[in-house]
């Protein structure tokens, strides 16, 4: 061989497959390959996880990323958040202390009421950076990915504001986003001494319009007393489906009357809440094994409530689930998956693997992401979390401390 040839590729070279990025060095990797600690990831996506040594051997990495012990999860998926208010409510918590209830301080004017004003004056620009707050806030904890609802707008024009400032707040930050249209979370004041006029504005002109923009893929609604009976929301949820619309529904928080069945007659993706289900709703929900139950174990917390959603008998049941914050500001204001998670853990009785699958791939299957987010496997998208836990058994385990250290979306680091 001449000197001018070119130099034939050693045999390891040859083998070697090339990845953007390969993560080593971890405490572990969250996924179905037993005692990996590291990852080869290219175009967002996860290639292969499994032993350092062993990825080494298999790929040429662009670039490296140190673990350093740190242990690796998926990205958190929250699955019900309210991030598109303007200002928070704290004086509320005054009030909460003096004995008001939840649906007393509604008939107040305050609660949804009071977001709904100052959602109707805060300009989109306003709104956008407040929701582009909200979601920076819930990344540093690693949620990488969430549902956002919009319902204080209660108007199309305000709902129409409110799924735009979070869809521009998702470019913004990078937030992985599925929009919820909630204009049905609560009657507005000027519609209060005629509810089914509002109704029909609903079906009739909200939900057409939104559907037409692009704006939303699902619908929830409240459907509690004081907000929107067992008929209304069954005309609300038909009227969205005929849309194509995915269904999510606010159910059995304070009283249960047929919500939960309700939406599982419409195949709906989840009904959230669940703190009052009855043994019919439990029922219905097992046989479906399609409608998630949206456990939301910080809203009793925060709310001073002693009832808990029924959460293991809906496990061994076998109802799919997630455990999400429900990020708003009357009644669970955390952007903290890992908080909720330890509340998980406390009231609803959860193992550490429960809440992590709670807040990872059973989150991300309600929302129709299931082959994609969730998991660190092969084909997944590379958002993943670097967190200061020792182990998986830690998740939960701690509390009033944030243990996410770095945040990776598709295989980049948030800044
Ligand atoms: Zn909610």
């Amino acid at each position: 061989m001449s000197d001018t040839a070119p130099r034939p590729e050693t045999a390891e070279n040859q083998i070697k497959q090339s990845c953007e990025l390969l993560l080593h060095s971890t405490a572990g990797i969250l996924g179905t390959v037993e005692g990996a600690d590291a990852l080869a990831i290219s175009d967002g996506k996860v290639l292969s996880a499994g032993l350092g040594s062993t990825l080494r051997a298999q790929y040429r990495a662009i670039e490296e990323v140190d673990g350093k012990g740190l242990l690796g999860l998926p990205g958190f998926v929250d699955g019900h958040t309210h991030p598109a208010f303007a200002v928070g409510r704290a004086q509320e918590f005054d009030w909460r202390a003096e004995g008001l209830e939840y649906l007393e301080i509604a008939a107040r004017g305050g609660g949804i009421h009071s977001s709904v004003r100052a959602v109707r004056e805060a300009s989109e620009e306003q709104l956008t950076a407040q929701v582009a707050a909200h979601f920076r806030r819930m990344q540093r904890h690693g949620t990488t990915a969430c549902e956002a609802k919009s319902g204080y707008g209660l108007s199309l024009e305000d709902e129409s504001k409110s799924l735009r400032a979070i869809h521009a707040a998702a470019d913004a930050t990078g937030m992985r986003v599925r929009a919820t249209c909630l204009a049905a979370h609560m009657v507005p004041q000027e519609f209060q001494e005629d509810p089914s006029y509002y109704l029909e504005i609903l079906c009739n002109e909200i939900l057409p319009s939104i559907c037409q923009q692009g704006l939303a893929e699902a619908v929830d609604v409240f459907i509690e007393r004081g907000a929107f009976d067992l008929e209304a929301g069954r005309r609300y949820l038909e009227a969205a489906q005929e849309l194509g619309l995915g269904l999510r529904v606010h159910a059995d928080q304070f009283h249960s009357f047929g919500a939960v069945e309700l939406a599982v007659e419409l195949s709906a993706e989840s009904v959230d809440h669940l703190e009052v289900l009855s043994d019919s709703g439990l029922e219905a929900l097992a046989l479906s094994r399609k409608t998630h139950a949206g456990l939301l174990p910080a809203v009793p917390h925060f709310l001073r409530q002693q009832a808990n959603a029924p959460a293991r008998r809906l496990l061994a049941a076998g109802v799919p689930y997630f455990i999400a914050t429900d990020f708003n500001p009357g009644s669970c204001y955390t952007p903290s998956l890992p908080e909720v998670a330890h509340f998980a853990r406390i009231r609803l009785n959860l193992s550490a693997a429960e809440a992590l699958h709670g807040v990872t791939h059973g989150a991300a299957t309600s929302l129709g992401w299931g082959e994609q987010k969730g998991r660190l496997d092969p084909g997944f998208d590379a958002d993943f979390v670097l967190c200061e836990l020792p182990d998986e058994a830690h998740f939960g385990y701690g509390f009033g401390e944030n243990p996410v250290r770095r945040v990776f979306v598709g295989g980049k680091e948030l800044s």
